[in-house]
């Protein structure tokens, strides 16, 4: 199946980022308002959906951890049919498409098939929840790299090494996790395997969207305080030194209040 001979619709993968629509690319927003037909992830903020057309069709092929979601297979499917009957179709992705968002599967699904597929970056999660925390994720004083890292077993079934990441912290670089929420007990253990307890953490849910919530605490305290705080999904986890600023300021408003 190819374009030719078909009328010309046309794919984008476009980031819809964290969620506050300001924060879109002007490249995002063209694509979104140019669509007839949008499939959007649940992560997908309904800000960012208001620049469709009235008549787009929108399509929620939302895909949470732990409930049913639509199948891959189907959401590249539809992707396809739809492109190859004329449509303008945006695959909406949290985020960056190509950052933990199987941006790269679908492309290459389509590109098997013939459709030549436009990706447009959005600012990823993690970056934007660094940010809410007023945190330079490489400040020099710090880090001198940063590793974006999934907290869900790898797709081959293999586990996440924990200890070899918290060694890599302990070198300097921070780490910022991804879906780290539902297996925060083994990313703690194991991290605490290579870096001190005292190293400081932060958990931030719903970056960048009115309903933000986080949490800065140590490495010791990770558990308990998403626990006490009551923070879930989505959410990252970012630990390592280049905290330690946020720190101080996050106790001195504590003594503030005290006081
Ligand atoms: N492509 C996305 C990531 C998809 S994986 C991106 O680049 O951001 C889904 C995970 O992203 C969630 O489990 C959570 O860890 C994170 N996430 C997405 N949006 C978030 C937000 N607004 N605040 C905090 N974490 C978020």
């Amino acid at each position: 199946m190819t374009f030719t001979g078909t009328p010309a619709g046309s794919v984008a993968l476009v980031g819809a980022g964290p969620g506050d629509p300001e924060l879109l690319t002007l490249k995002a927003v063209r694509a979104i308002r140019r669509a007839s037909v949008i499939l959007a992830d649940d992560l997908v903020s309904d800000g960012v959906l208001r620049f469709a057309r009235r008549s787009a069709r929108i399509v929620h092929v939302g895909k949470r951890g732990g409930c049913t979601s639509t199948p891959q297979a189907f959401i590249e499917k539809l992707m396809l049919a739809e492109a190859l009957k004329g449509e303008h179709v945006v695959r909406l992705k949290g985020g960056d498409p190509f950052v933990f968002g199987r941006g790269g599967e679908e492309a290459e699904h389509l590109l098997t098939h013939g459709v030549v597929v436009e990706v447009v970056n959005g600012i990823t999660a993690g970056l934007a929840a660094a940010t809410s925390l007023g945190v330079g994720l490489t400040h020099r004083e710090h880090a001198h790299g940063v590793i974006f890292v999934t907290g869900h077993a790898r797709t081959d079934g293999t586990p996440m090494h924990w200890p070899a990441l918290g060694a890599a912290a302990a070198q300097g670089l921070t780490l910022v996790i991804y879906m780290g929420v539902a297996g925060i007990k083994d990313i703690r253990s194991g991290l605490l395997a290579s870096l001190p307890a005292a190293t400081p953490a932060a958990l931030v849910q719903n970056a960048s969207l009115p309903t933000q919530r986080h949490a800065v605490c140590t490495l010791e305290t990770l558990v308990t305080t998403q626990l006490a705080e009551g923070i879930g999904s989505p959410a990252i986890i970012v630990v390592g030194d280049v905290l330690r600023g946020v720190r101080r300021v996050a106790e001195q408003a504590r003594r503030h209040l005290a006081a």
